[in-house]
Formats: C-alpha cells, sequence, structure tokens
C-alpha cells in the first residue's frame, strides 16, 4: 500500500483496481474493494487498527472494484451510483463473476483461497445501502466526500472528490500507462467526464488502473481515446468492415495490460476497436470474446 497524503492510502500494484482508504477523526472510508483477497483482508485489518470502517463507496461495477465488497457486509454503509446494480460486467467466457474470482485467486493468491466464501454464502452487495443521481456529500468527521457521477468508462461510474486531502479517486475515468478499456465506454460522455475532472482542484489523481497522477495526465487520457478513434476512423475511410477493423488496428504494443491480467490484452483490443466502430458508423456489432 502506498500513502498518498496524510489520510489516504491505495495500492497500485496489485491485480485489479486500485483500493483505496481515506482515514478520518471518525473512522476510515474504503473506496473499491481489492480482488486480491489477501491484499484486501490486509487493507481490511490496516483499516481496522485505526478505527471503525464507516462507508464503502464503489466508483463503478466491474468485478475488480466490487469483488471484495462481501468483506465489509454488516460492518460499512456501501455507497454507490444508482445505476451501479443495473451496470453489472458479464465476465467474457463460460465463468460467471464467482467462477471468475476463483479463477484469479487460483492463479494469482492460492494462499487466500480457504478464506473465499462458498458459492451461497458469497455476497457482492451490489445494490449499494445509499444511492446517488448527480452528486452526493458525505461528511466524516472533518472530512467531506464529494461523490460526483462521471459516466463514460461504465454507466454509473463514480468519482469521490476528497477536497480536505486534495485528491480524486475516480475508478476506471483513467487508466494510466496500461491499456485503456472500452469495452462499456459511452465515448462521448467519458471525453466530458474527463473534461469535468480537469475541473477538480487536485495534487493527485487515483486512476482505476496504474500508478497515482497528477492531474496533467488527463489530457494524455483523452488523447489516447482520440487516438483509438482516430485509427478506426482511418480503417473506416479505407473502406474496411468492423472485421477488417478488428483484424488490422491494434495499440497492443503501445504499453501493457494493467498488473496481472496479460491474457485480456486481445479482448482489450478487439473490443475497443468495435467500440470505436460503433461510434463512429452509428451500428450496434457486439462485444466479443477474442479475434474470431
Ligand atoms: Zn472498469
Amino acid at each position: 500500500m502506498q500513502q498518498i497524503t496524510k489520510n489516504v492510502y491505495t495500492d497500485t500494484t496489485i491485480r485489479g483496481c486500485n483500493p483505496s482508504i481515506v482515514f478520518t477523526t471518525e473512522g476510515s472510508v474504503f473506496v473499491d474493494t481489492a480482488q486480491i483477497l489477501s491484499k484486501l483482508l490486509e487493507m481490511r485489518t490496516f483499516a481496522l487498527e485505526r478505527g471503525p470502517i464507516r462507508y464503502l463507496i464503489n466508483t463503478e461495477a466491474h468485478i475488480d472494484h466490487i469483488f471484495g465488497n462481501h468483506w465489509f457486509a454488516n460492518e460499512a454503509i456501501t455507497v454507490g451510483h444508482e445505476k451501479l446494480a443495473d451496470d453489472l460486467w458479464k465476465v467474457p467466457g463460460p465463468l460467471d463473476a464467482y467462477d471468475y474470482s476463483i479463477d484469479v485467486l487460483e492463479r494469482q493468491d492460492k494462499e487466500a483461497l480457504d478464506k473465499m466464501p462458498p458459492r451461497g454464502e458469497y455476497i457482492m452487495m451490489e445494490r449499494p445501502d445509499i444511492t446517488f443521481t448527480d452528486h452526493m456529500s458525505i461528511k466524516l468527521g472533518d472530512t467531506h466526500f464529494e461523490l460526483y457521477h462521471t459516466p463514460g468508462h461504465s454507466a454509473c461510474q463514480t468519482a469521490v472528490y476528497v477536497p480536505e486531502e486534495r485528491v480524486a479517486i475516480l475508478g476506471d475515468t483513467l487508466f494510466v500507462d496500461c491499456q485503456t478499456w472500452l469495452h462499456s465506454a459511452d465515448i462521448d460522455a467519458l471525453l466530458k467526464s474527463l473534461d469535468f475532472v480537469d475541473t477538480l482542484d487536485v495534487d493527485y489523481l487515483i486512476p482505476g488502473h496504474g500508478p497515482v497522477v497528477k492531474k496533467d495526465y488527463v489530457a494524455k487520457q483523452r488523447a489516447f481515446i482520440y487516438e483509438w478513434l482516430g485509427a478506426v476512423s482511418a480503417g473506416i475511410s479505407k473502406g474496411w468492415s468492423v472485421d477488417e477493423c478488428v483484424a488490422n488496428i491494434s495499440f497492443a504494443d503501445r504499453c501493457p495490460m494493467d498488473i496481472g491480467q496479460p491474457e485480456m490484452m486481445e479482448y482489450v483490443q478487439v473490443n475497443n476497436v468495435i467500440k470505436c466502430y460503433n461510434y463512429l458508423m452509428g451500428t450496434n456489432h457486439p462485444l466479443r470474446l477474442g479475434a474470431n
């Protein structure tokens, strides 16, 4: 775990999202939960040693952000956008979310497998106790949490701005130095949300994936999305079909996948092309598992 400011911690070194903790004088607030269970339990212990865990905010409904919610049941008040429960991602392939998570643990966190509850007892808590529509403020101790709906990467996307710490925790509105997933994106909304992030008065942005950055990274993320659109647009202008775009366009050599998921590279390349193609052509080609 890294300490970002006096009261904000995150872990950008593990597979899955960057789970974060904000400490206040009245207890802590978690923002997203780790997919690597042993790390999640370490973070919980670290927080509980300093006081109660009061809130759990989820920035989105993708499995790597909500997998660990189970371990906060009956402990923290859960908070998220009103669309969170309707925005669950069907993980690619034959596995459901539970088996997908078991598979991740088997491959990357074997020692924590025996702490995983049986299927019938596992609760993802995808329906937050408190929901909001556009903006919500939470005050805990002397700390304010300003939650903003920042749709784009996903429909329920939420940014958590903590003015006293001059930090914003963005979930997957920002991918830093790793592949950007557009598989569930509303591209216009995403660009607009990046413009909004630019207006926040912060020293640090905690992305969904990759290292913590300053605000100047927002321009890079925006440019990368335009590059994706540009590449697919160039294909379309050559008369390429969606299949030809999928076959010929890849940003795989530009940067790695986030930690621990190189196997998802093809999925991201193929579906980013399809999302950009649909955006540019007004078509509705479905996502695919891979190139074929
Ligand atoms: Zn995501």
